[in-house]
């Protein structure tokens, strides 16, 4: 058995929790050894009851001090209740309908209760400990666990898989000695069991070195040959040209970017610039400009968005800036006919298109050009690496721009995106709407109703957003589906209302969202999946519940949806939620408009794990690092990477093939998010 074997053969596994393992990701044995516990509870680490604070996850050792007693409630449900005391102090603790464990327990014996005390302050009350003998003193890992597969199960399947396979080493002898990190197998044994809080550092600081490592060698590799010719020399600087029929003045940002732009591609060797602005910044008049110039100088450009609504939102912003010019847009996306598609292909193959705008449609294999000398990807986190590569890989070392809303510090995206230069869009057109937002909590909903329905009486629409798709009966949270048909049947029934979440189908999304920019949807009920970079001026309203759910820069993005037109906009979040933290972050978003500024507060506020959310920058969720918190880690791996791949650059040798496998994976990944 080896780490490549499928997880169905490892022993206790079988069909059925195959399966069940495959769901979560974990198809090989190796690929258990890496599903790392979520946390761990530290029975080691005790606390004296007279020490312990409230409303904290403490471990206690102490002795049952009374007979268990138990109590039937009339609602059915069987209390056992009973006094523990250690030699600083007694607290009750009370076990809800646990049978099993409550005939085990002894009065008079030892045990290690793990959970939190209460604030009451005459005796304090321990509500469904989990409880050990006193024997267990050891570090327990927690797991991912779900309905079918508990934690328990997952820590004997990794024991056995720990116990059955020696995994292969990815980082050689030069590289652990000198970044002083543990080989591979002691790090799987305590990351999963560990001996002792410093075994577990060790494991994590080693396994987080490797995670970086493989990533940056995989982004390496990937790297566009950016440091050949280009053939794509823009010797007519006509800028200008381009300024003078804009129906309004570039900011000072727009222009000095589009200079940069146009100073790389006058230098002989091919772009490669990320811009960076914020929602609204004007990214799109950039991407416009850029085209225009390689057309003028006889290049063919390429614009890839996302989705279908956002290319086709591009082509239409495109004609209209370059009707009279001569430069021929066309528009390619899975929803032409294929009659149309092969039109288009046959007039991209002759030239006689000059700049095409599209989705993933343009990376397919028989798209060809005649002469691609630019490449633009807007909103670029919602794309692979690899698939901005695929798309210059159709031309001859064409000039490549990213466009991304999403602030990253600059050192990290220069780490992460490779050998990109930034530039940064940092101010607003001018007589932007400044957005007001307002902070209440539930009780002002009727009244929040009532000034949406304002709004659209005058033919404005607008946004309310959820966290949650389903309902959760753990969490009183709001769900899209259940909050929309009950505002569809009920405070809402004379207006037309749209649903959008992220379980339809793209094609489903897509119809819904073109409704809503046809105007034929008035108020769209929504989770966070509301396209990013999407222009419907004449949504001027948008509600956000259960606001404290969401990050501060997911927060601004959702804002950044309204505001876009010559309306006047309003923000308004809900939340119940009384925690001055909460206060805090949502007092932050009133009070700034500032992408950049907000992305900062996040980073300080959340710990930058979360700081992301959901993968926005187009690397593959990290196992155990966190590009922010471990940046140092990932500039030394990047060195390292760098390394390995000089002297092995297609990593053919036989030390270099675990490695070779984990990139491999990696690339799977990539092209998956
Ligand atoms: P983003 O950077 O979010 O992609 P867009 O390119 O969609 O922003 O631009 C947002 C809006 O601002 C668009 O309606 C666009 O026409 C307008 N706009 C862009 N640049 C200027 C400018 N310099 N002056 C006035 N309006 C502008
Ligand atoms: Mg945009």
């Amino acid at each position: 058995m080896t780490a490549n074997t499928d997880i169905r053969y490892l022993k206790g596994v079988g069909a059925k929790r195959a399966e069940i393992l495959k769901g979560k990701g974990i198809d090989t044995v190796g690929a258990l050894l890496r599903f790392f516990p979520r946390k761990y509870l530290d029975w080691t680490d005790i606390t004296a009851v007279k020490d312990a604070l409230p409303n904290q996850n403490v471990c206690i050792k102490a002795k049952i001090a009374t007979p268990i007693e138990t109590v039937e409630t009339r609602r059915g449900i069987t209390l056992y209740k009973f006094i523990a005391s250690d030699k600083t102090d007694r607290f009750a603790v009370t076990l809800f309908n646990q049978r099993f464990l409550a005939e085990k327990l002894k009065y008079g014996c030892e045990y290690l209760f793990y959970g939190k005390f209460d604030e009451n302050l005459i005796l304090r009350q321990m509500n469904s400990p989990i409880i050990k003998e006193v024997s267990f003193n050891r570090i327990e890992p927690i797991y991912n666990a779900s309905k079918n597969m508990s934690s328990a199960t997952i820590q004997k399947l990794v024991k056995t898989a720990l116990s059955t396979v020696e995994m292969p080493e990815v980082l050689n002898n030069k590289i652990r000695t000198e970044n002083r990190l543990c080989d591979i197998n002691y790090a799987l044994w305590n990351i999963h069991f560990p001996k002792t809080r410093d075994s577990f550092e060790m494991a994590k600081k080693r396994l987080v070195f490797e995670e970086l490592f493989c990533l940056q060698t995989a982004l390496s590799v990937l790297k566009t040959k950016s440091h050949s010719l280009s053939g794509c020399v823009i010797k007519n600087n006509c800028f200008s040209e381009f300024q003078k029929m804009l129906p309004f003045e570039l900011t000072d940002a727009q222009k000095r970017v589009v200079e940069e732009c146009i100073c790389d591609m006058r230098s002989g060797r091919p772009m490669s610039r990320l811009v960076q602005g914020d929602v609204g910044s004007g990214k799109t008049a950039v991407a416009a400009a850029l085209c225009f110039v390689a057309a003028k100088n006889g290049y063919q450009s390429a614009l890839m968005a996302p989705t279908e609504i956002l290319a086709e939102q591009h082509y239409k912003t495109f004609c209209s800036i370059l009707k009279n010019t001569g430069i021929n847009c066309a528009l390619l996306t899975g929803a032409l006919t294929q009659k149309q598609k092969t039109q288009v292909k046959n007039q991209l193959n002759n030239g006689e298109i000059d700049v095409i705008i599209g989705t993933h449609a343009l990376i397919v294999n028989d798209v060809e050009f005649n002469n691609l000398g630019l490449v633009i990807t807007d909103e670029q986190h919602r794309f692979g690496v690899a698939q901005r590569g695929k798309l210059a890989e159709k031309g001859n070392n064409p000039h490549t721009l990213v466009m991304s809303a999403t602030p990253i510090p600059q050192t990290l995206a220069h780490i992460l995106y490779g050998d990109l230069d930034i530039s940064i869009i940092d101010m607003y057109p001018k007589g932007r709407q400044k957005v007001d937002t307002y902070c209440v909590d539930s009780s002002y909903r009727q009244r929040i109703y009532n000034y949406i329905k304002k709004f659209l009486n005058q033919g404005r629409q607008g946004y309310i957003v959820c966290p949650l798709v389903e309902e959760n009966e753990e969490l009183d949270l709001t769900s899209a589906t259940e909050y929309y048909e009950d505002l569809k049947k009920n405070e809402f029934k004379d207006y037309s209302l749209g649903l959008l979440h992220g379980k339809m189908k793209p094609a489903e999304k897509e119809e819904v969202m073109q409704k809503f920019a046809r105007g034929e949807i008035l108020l769209l009920i929504s989770t966070t999946v509301i396209e990013v970079g999407i222009d419907v001026p004449n949504a001027v309203i948008m509600v956000i519940e259960n606001a404290e759910r969401f990050g501060l820069s997911q927060l601004h993005q959702l804002r950044g949806r309204i505001g876009r037109g010559e309306f006047k906009s309003d923000c308004i979040l809900i939340s119940d939620s009384k925690s001055p933290e909460t206060q805090k972050r949502l007092d932050i978003i009133k009070q700034n408009s500032d992408g950049f500024k907000i992305a900062d507060y996040d980073l300080n506020l959340r710990g930058p794990g979360d700081f992301l959310g959901n993968r926005q920058h187009g690397i593959p969720q990290m196992r155990i690092a966190d590009i922010f918190a471990d940046k140092n880690v990932l500039i030394t791996a990047k060195k390292y990477a760098e390394y390995v791949l000089n002297q092995d650059p297609t990593l053919s040798s036989p030390e270099n093939k675990p490695l070779k496998d984990e990139v491999k994976e990696i690339y799977k990944k990539l092209n998956q998010c």
